[in-house]
């Protein structure tokens, strides 16, 4: 067994802390690959809090991981040691469904194996994710990453980045669309990225004023202030696309309002409490209310091959461990600019 280093919560209570566990030795199709950088994603936070559902604890969060290949097993194929790899929100899958044969294994009707706070495919071993120094993943939920990469800034995508990716281009939001941005966080201030690299007229949709110059420094053409009637009232039926990234509850019916005839508001955020929405909202000028989960594998290392020829990476703040429950606080007020990277050397 690989005796790893990591950051666990212990219940949903307790403050993460440090704490030693086992992982797997490198199977024959295993990668293994030392942590190099850890993104922080509001699902981490979700996770840690039972927001969503009980936990599996202790629980090592963390899933947009970054390192180096130190070892593969006998079989591997695709990395050798030295590679660059990465690992998003999945480890494994039932791998025959009729989802994961179409690389869907996010919505795997079996089960997928979600990289922390979730079992492995025996669905009895729990998962512990990126808050730590190495990990084991099978070579088929491994990506690739160039090297030369803004390594700190590509940890991000492997959440925050292809959660964005994965609708804009299912939705095929591009040129002559409009498209608004709900929420400018880690997803949103991807989204942003990536709307405008895909031709669209990209406004943001934010509770925070302090942001406008930033969120037109990303790229955004435009600017609402949702806590401002006046804001709000100028830009009704103005939207074909809400991409929406909030994590806290918020009121879908004056959102949906902003959508033009046609219009799809696309939920990506999770609050942790379901949401009230009048039939009204949706059936004056035919809109729909639709969801994303993450992406494919297949899909991700598309997106990644995407940023990298087109220079995206996110804006990142680094941190070191110790200071996780800061950067969960300011998560929490909404102040993160645009996403929080852990720097493992500092575990
Ligand atoms: P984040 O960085 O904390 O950003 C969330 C943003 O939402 C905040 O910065 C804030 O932006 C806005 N916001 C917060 N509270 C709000 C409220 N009450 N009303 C309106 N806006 C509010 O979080 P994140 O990491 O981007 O994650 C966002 C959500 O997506 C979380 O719920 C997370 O669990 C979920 N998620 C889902 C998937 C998926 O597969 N679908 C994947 C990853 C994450 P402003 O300051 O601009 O208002
Ligand atoms: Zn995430
Ligand atoms: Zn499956």
């Amino acid at each position: 067994m690989i005796e790893t280093k990591a950051y666990a919560a212990q219940d949903e209570n307790t403050p993460l802390a440090p704490w030693t566990f086992e992982r797997r030795e490198v199977g024959p199709h295993d990668v293994q690959f030392d942590i190099l950088y850890c993104g922080v994603c509001h699902s981490d936070l979700h996770q840690i809090k039972n927001d969503w559902f009980p936990g599996i604890f202790p629980m090592v969060p963390g899933h947009e991981i970054v390192g180096r290949i130190v070892k593969v097993g006998e079989h591997v194929k695709g990395f050798k040691v030295g590679d660059l790899a990465a690992t998003g929100c999945l480890v494994d899958s039932c791998r025959v469904c009729e989802n994961c044969k179409r690389d869907l294994e996010q919505y795997c009707l079996n089960g997928n194996s979600q990289t922390y706070n979730g079992l492995e495919q025996d669905h009895k071993t729990p998962t512990y994710g990126g808050y730590s120094n190495t990990i084991v993943v099978n070579e088929d939920f491994v990506l690739h990453l160039k090297e030369g990469v803004d390594l700190a800034a590509v940890a991000p995508l492997l959440c925050a980045g292809i959660t964005t990716y994965s609708p804009l281009r299912h939705w095929k939001v591009g040129k002559g669309h409009k498209l608004a941005v709900l929420g400018l966080g880690g997803l949103g201030h991807m989204a942003v990225k990536f709307g405008v690299a895909f031709g669209a007229d990209v406004t943001v949709l934010s509770t925070s004023p302090k942001k406008e110059e930033d969120a037109k420094k990303l790229g955004a053409h435009h600017f609402v202030v949702t806590t401002d009637p006046k804001q709000v009232e100028a830009a009704k039926n103005s939207f074909d696309f809400i991409l929406d990234t909030v994590s806290a509850e918020h009121d879908f019916n004056m959102y949906l309002s902003l959508l033009r005839t046609d219009g799809v508001h696309i939920c990506v955020g999770v609050p942790p409490k379901p949401a009230q929405i009048a039939a009204f909202s949706l059936l004056g000028g035919r809109k729909s209310l639709a969801g994303s989960g993450i992406g494919g594998i297949k899909e991700t290392q598309e997106m990644l091959d995407f940023c990298a020829e087109n220079n995206i990476v996110s804006d990142i703040e680094m941190i070191d461990i110790k200071d996780i429950h800061t950067a969960y606080d300011r998560m929490e007020k909404g102040d993160v600019r645009y996403r929080f990277v852990i720097d493992m050397a500092t575990l």
